[in-house]
């Protein structure tokens, strides 16, 4: 937790009253924080800056807040469309793109994507809230990501791309295209990562007809989380 992020319901003033178990383990255990100490706090969807902890308890730290004039680091270019993988990895993918700055988000049905993940827990709003505040914490951030379903492939391709596409380079990350992901480009972009069987051929062609480029990562196959971050990491 290199930020507190503070809900507007948790500040009063210029106090901010924390009294969830998760936040106030952590100031005591990794922190090791006591009274006095200044910690970096960020107001969710606001500004960042500093604020003095005034009291710590089993069940509340009270903070007075100081300054908060510090802008949150500029978002990626880029929205996400992920097809949905298992829940234990949609919840560290979650956590790694929001870290890096990826503030739009699809999660997408295809072929391969297993029906019964979309039954999962991991899949209520609280649940994908608490993925992406973990994930603006860790890298300092206070605007969340917007996270949509969609859990047909073809609508999504005959409603949504079209839209998604305008202004935007589509980009398919395939193992086997031809095309290496390009590099530190500047252009609004929208990158779509297959599920961990892969898009089906049929996918790939119709993404490739909306008008999306192919691409690849080089010739090892990457679990979808190491392949969102690096895929990430070599574009921007
Ligand atoms: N057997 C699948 C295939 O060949 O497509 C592997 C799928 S991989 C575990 C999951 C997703 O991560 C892929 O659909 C793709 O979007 C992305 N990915 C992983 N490694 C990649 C690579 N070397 N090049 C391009 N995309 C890759």
């Amino acid at each position: 937790m290199n930020l507190i992020l503070l809900d507007p319901s948790e500040v009063e003033g210029a106090y901010a009253y924390l009294t969830d178990a998760r936040r106030i383990t952590h100031l005591r255990e990794v922190h090791r924080a006591t009274a006095g100490n200044q910690l970096t706090v960020g107001l969710q969807g606001g500004a960042m800056g500093k604020a003095q902890l005034v009291e710590l308890s089993d069940t509340q730290a009270i903070f007075s807040l100081e300054s908060l004039n510090e802008a949150p680091p500029p978002p990626l270019p880029v929205h996400l469309v992920l097809a949905l993988p298992r829940p234990r990895m949609l919840a560290r993918t979650l956590e790694h793109v929001t870290a890096l700055g990826v503030k739009s988000i699809t999660l997408l049905h295809t072929k391969r994507v297993e029906k019964s993940y979309w039954q999962s827990p991991e899949l209520r709003p609280e649940k994908i809230h608490q993925h992406l505040v973990l994930g603006l914490e860790q890298a300092r951030d206070t605007h969340l990501p917007t996270v949509t379903l969609s859990k047909g492939f073809r609508p999504f391709l005959e409603e949504q791309l079209p839209t998604l596409l305008n202004g935007h380079r589509g980009l398919v990350a395939h193992p086997g295209m031809t095309q290496a992901c390009p590099r530190d480009i500047q252009e609004r972009t929208l990158l779509l990562v297959g599920p961990e069987g892969g898009f089906i051929p049929w996918e790939v062609e119709k993404l490739l007809e909306a008008g999306c480029e192919g691409m690849h990562l080089g010739p090892r196959i990457l679990r979808v989380e190491t392949a969102v971050t690096a895929l990430l990491s070599r574009l921007f």
